[in-house]
């Protein structure tokens, strides 16, 4: 268990430890049927309580109305990058926008392009990712059949104020795979939400979309079923086998945020002191720490930095392991170092990696 509570890694990253005890008892025997839920099928009653219990928390915590659907995917958020322009431009009157800001979003603005003509209505490459725009002042057109952003770059550190959104005319798709559930937020901004489970939400392998349902009329026919989003939506995240146990465990996230946290405002808290405390920490290390992200964009989820030497990286990176601190290797398109402060990483943990930092500065600095 060590090792999980003090895991900063950009994902699959640490769950909370009471998930992770129900966890290893569901594998070899669930409570409710006393089968392994490895072993469950999913046309089985437990799993359709499953699936309804995750879709009633998140949307508890989020406060979405019935106006939205929420379903459960496979493919990850990288499927999305293609299945979100092949479902909603053939319809729309102009072509969707995309913002580009970081690696990922740069990833989406890509495989769009090759599914559609796109434009990019902001670009961050020739400044090194380090900053994001005010979503309210882009011009887009209120016919471009979306505006696509990632609201937290995960690589560089970045992240947009997520009530900060405005009333963008266009329907607003956001990838929210590295900041879902960590704070609250005006999800009645949106047309699309989405996300991956592994950061904040459980294991690989299931990813959330929330879909407002106006929009799924915009969906040409012909698409492959499993490509449609009307098909999983229609079948209640159930049209072929899904990953009962990533859904499983995701769902015990949800019911450990809800309950145990106390939803997301108390969550907000909670990240707001974690990553106050790391970034105060590296201000305090001076000169001799680069922090990617400009001050304005900081991310409260990842935390990319560097000692600007790979020797020293790596030194701490070291040193950090002796604390039994792992996680903490940049993305191999950056390097450098990268703290991750998803929801399950404690604020004791923080607490450790600034002693770590601290300790290693005094010595090697
Ligand atoms: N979007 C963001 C913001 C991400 O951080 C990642 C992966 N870390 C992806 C998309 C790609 O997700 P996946 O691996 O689930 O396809």
């Amino acid at each position: 268990m060590k090792f999980n509570a003090l895991n900063f890694s950009g994902g699959p990253g640490a769950l909370p430890e009471t998930v992770l005890a129900q966890t290893r008892d569901a594998i070899v025997a669930l409570p409710d049927t006393g089968m392994s839920v490895l072993g469950m099928s999913h046309r089985s009653e437990w799993f359709r309580s499953v699936l309804e219990e995750a879709e009633m928390n998140i949307r508890h915590l989020l406060g979405l109305s019935s106006d939205y659907a929420i379903t459960f995917l496979q493919g990850g958020s990288s499927l999305l990058f293609a299945t979100i322009p092949m479902n909603f431009t053939a319809r729309a009157a102009a072509a969707p926008e995309y913002v580009t800001s970081g690696y990922w979003s740069a990833k989406a603005t890509a495989e769009a392009a090759k599914v559609t003509k796109r434009n990019i209505v902001w670009d961050g490459k020739i400044t090194g990712y380090r900053q994001l725009p005010d979503l309210r002042t882009l011009d887009v057109a209120p016919s471009a059949a979306y505006l696509h952003y990632v609201s937290n770059e995960t690589v560089e550190g970045l992240q947009f104020d997520p009530c900060d959104v405005g009333d963008i005319a266009a329907p607003l798709i956001a990838d929210m795979s590295s900041d879902f559930l960590s704070k609250p937020f005006r999800s009645d901004a949106y047309s699309m939400i989405y996300a991956h489970a592994q950061k904040n939400l459980g294991p690989a392998g299931v990813t959330v979309a929330v879909i407002r349902r106006s929009l799924l009329d915009r969906i040409p026919d012909g698409l492959p079923a499993i490509l449609d989003f009307r098909t999983h939506v229609l079948h209640s995240s159930n049209y072929n086998t899904p990953p009962v146990f990533a859904i499983y465990v995701l769902m015990l996230v949800t019911r450990w945020l809800r309950f145990d946290i106390g939803g997301l405002h108390a969550m907000q808290r909670i990240n707001e002191e974690k990553s106050k405390r790391l970034y105060a920490t590296l201000d305090a290390l001076g000169d001799a720490v680069t922090i990617h992200a400009d001050p304005r964009w900081r991310s409260q989820m990842n935390v990319s930095f560097t000692f600007g030497d790979k020797r020293l990286d790596q030194a701490f990176i070291a040193a950090a392991r002796d604390h039994s601190i792992v996680g903490l290797e940049g993305h191999r398109s950056v390097g450098g170092l990268r703290a991750s402060l998803y929801n399950a990483v404690t604020e004791e943990a923080v607490e450790s990696l600034c002693l770590a930092l601290n300790e290693f500065a005094v010595q090697h600095v």
